[in-house]
């Protein structure tokens, strides 16, 4: 197969889905050498089906606003591909959605949830509206309307959304709400619910949980222990707030958070009331990641509009968590400078293609999110067996089901990654033991 003619002929048939390209050139790349290996593939066309999605719903989303204006969103489902699963991924609300970034978001999902092992395709969804400063009430009458459109194409055994960026439990609530008034029916169609209605223990810790416990297995295959490493972790939201529990429940030091406004570095790592203080401003009042910093100035440095790497001067590994490409190659050479040796991405896709170069350049331990920030989707699966058997599982069973699967996706990884050098490239091994499943299904159910 002749990768560059492969990406050249995307490329002119999306010229206008930059991050969809990105996310497919990098898949296609690493896993060029085993596509060939198998000449069936290639027969049946099973790369370009693979990566152009299944199908794509598009709508438009009215919605009455407190001034009593009415307001139009767009609204997006991506079905990537259903070949081991009902299709599943998250929903994201924020001003900077669009179909390049769903389209690369649910093709990742589609690798990452074959490498979670659980039976799950890949899918995403979403909308240019943005959560933020609007009330309650104009996000539930938003969520209503834009489930009036998705109900008809999501079910349990059809799509199964959950949350992403600006959709967390209140988001995915109002959907549920409105989804079960539409259809009559009770059923596990969303993930990361509440817990009073078929969500799961540990959903919401589940992503950056399962990143640590990641990060760990890395860090085993060097003989170190994350205890007293200094973590500077991106974004302050849902993944990188149960990051940073977890990190400091096993004695890392977390050295810095960001927002979309700017971000934060304490030195000396925040201690354990320093970050429930963070994690009250950010969940339960909404607030900014500044307002840390004006109450803090002697241990804090804020820096706006900046992002944290190239601040962090003494860094061990690093865990960006906020959106994609948000770490370019001038802020991985600066980690790299900083001492940094390893980096688990929680979001999609956070680090450039350059970033990615340098990185793995330099020989460190380096987990792309469709790997290391699998634990949230599986737990997702979890919750959909858990509604299915219409039970509910302890934290510990769930916690102990997630440490499983993140060290089995590491174990993948490790298997076909493994360089002769004995250098694991994460991202080779991640893409191809997540192609080789949903491959092997797509042979066996044929064209369709
Ligand atoms: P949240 O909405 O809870 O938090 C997102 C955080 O990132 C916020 O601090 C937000 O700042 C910041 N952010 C968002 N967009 C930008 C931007 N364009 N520039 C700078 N900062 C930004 O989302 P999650 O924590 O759920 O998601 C974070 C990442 O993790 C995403 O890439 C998501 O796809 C990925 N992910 C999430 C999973 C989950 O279970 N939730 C599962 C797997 C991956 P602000 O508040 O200012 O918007």
């Amino acid at each position: 197969m002749d990768v560059k003619l492969f990406i050249e002929d995307l490329r002119s048939r999306f010229p206008n889905e930059p991050e969809y390209l990105q996310a497919v050139e990098e898949v296609v790349n690493s896993i060029a050498d085993v596509y060939s290996q198998y000449p069936a593939f290639d027969r049946v066309n099973l790369l370009e089906r693979l990566c152009i999605p299944d199908r794509i719903y598009t709508f438009r989303v009215s919605w009455v606003d407190d001034n009593g204006r009415v307001r139009n969103n767009m609204g997006y489902r991506v079905q990537h591909n259903n070949a081991i699963g009902p299709y599943k991924g998250g929903i994201r609300f924020h001003s900077s959605v669009n179909l390049s970034i769903l389209k690369f978001l649910a093709f990742e999902q589609t690798f990452k949830n074959s490498l979670t092992t659980l039976a799950m395709g890949g899918a995403k969804g979403g909308s240019d509206f943005s959560p933020r400063g609007k009330s309650d009430m104009e996000i539930m009458r938003f969520c209503q309307a834009f489930v009036n459109e998705l109900y008809r194409h999501i079910g349990p055994d059809t799509d199964v959304p959950a949350g992403d960026i600006g959709v967390g439990g209140r988001e995915v609530g109002y959907m549920f709400g409105w989804y079960k008034k539409m259809t009559r029916e009770f059923t596990g169609t969303f993930t990361g619910k509440g817990l009073d209605f078929g969500g799961s223990l540990i959903r919401p810790e589940a992503t950056g949980y399962g990143n640590v416990y990641f990060l760990q297995n890395m860090l085993a295959t060097r003989d170190i222990d994350v205890k007293d490493k200094r973590v500077a972790i991106s974004g302050s939201g849902n993944v990188a707030l149960y990051t940073a529990e977890k990190l400091l429940s096993l004695g890392a030091k977390v050295i810095s958070f960001s927002d979309s406004d700017g971000s934060i570095v304490v030195p000396e790592g925040i201690t354990q009331e320093q970050f429930e203080e963070i994690f009250d401003l950010k969940t339960l009042y909404r607030g900014r990641i500044s307002e840390f910093a004006e109450k803090h100035p002697d241990v804090c440095k804020y820096f706006p509009r900046e992002r944290p790497w190239k601040h962090v001067e003494k860094v061990d590994i690093a865990m960006p968590s906020a959106t994609q490409n948000e770490l370019d190659g001038d802020d991985a050479r600066a980690l790299l400078a900083a001492g940094c040796f390893a980096v688990s991405e929680g979001a999609n896709m956070p680090s450039t293609p350059e970033a990615i170069a340098e990185f793995q350049k330099a020989r460190i331990l380096y987990a792309p999110g469709k790997a290391a920030n699998a634990g949230g989707v599986s737990v997702s699966g979890l919750e959909m067996a858990q509604n299915a058997q219409m039970m509910h599982w302890t934290a510990e069973e769930v916690d102990n089901r997630l440490r499983d699967i993140m060290a089995d996706i590491h174990t993948q990884c490790v298997k076909y990654g493994t360089d002769e050098d004995g250098y694991v490239n994460y991202v080779r091994g991640a893409n191809t033991a997540g192609f080789l499943k949903v491959a092997r299904a797509m042979m066996a159910q044929g064209v369709v």
